[in-house]
C-alpha cells in the first residue's frame, strides 16, 4: 500500500506540474511582447543599407537637381543617391552646404 499511495503522489504532482506549465507559463510566454527594434537600431540599419545607390556615372547638374527633388525625403548622409546629386551640385555651385558630407 505505501508504494502505491507513493506512485499516486508522483502521478498528482505530475499532473499539477504539467497543469502549472500549461496555464501558468504558457500563456506569460506567449502574452509577452515581441522584442521591436528601437529606433536606435532602426537607424544603423538605414546606414547600413543605403535606401538608393549611388550613380555609377557621375550625375549632370540636371540630373543632380532632378535626382534632389525625387528624393526630398532621403536623408543625405544615408542615401548615397541623393548624396552623390549633393556633391555635384556642390561642385556646380547651385547650393552651398552647410556642413561637409564626407
Ligand atoms: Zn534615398
Amino acid at each position: 500500500m505505501p508504494a502505491e499511495s507513493v506512485s499516486i503522489a508522483v502521478v498528482g504532482g505530475s499532473v499539477l506540474v504539467v497543469l502549472w506549465l500549461i496555464f501558468g507559463v504558457l500563456p506569460a510566454i506567449l502574452e509577452r511582447p515581441f522584442k521591436t527594434a528601437s529606433p536606435a537600431d532602426e537607424t544603423l540599419e538605414h546606414l547600413n543599407h543605403p535606401c538608393h545607390h549611388a550613380p555609377t556615372v557621375s550625375y549632370t547638374a540636371a540630373q543632380a537637381q532632378r535626382i534632389m527633388q525625387r528624393l526630398i525625403e532621403c536623408d543625405a548622409t544615408a542615401c548615397h543617391a541623393k548624396a552623390a546629386a549633393f556633391r555635384v551640385l556642390a561642385e556646380a555651385g547651385m547650393v552651398k552646404p552647410a556642413k561637409d558630407l564626407r
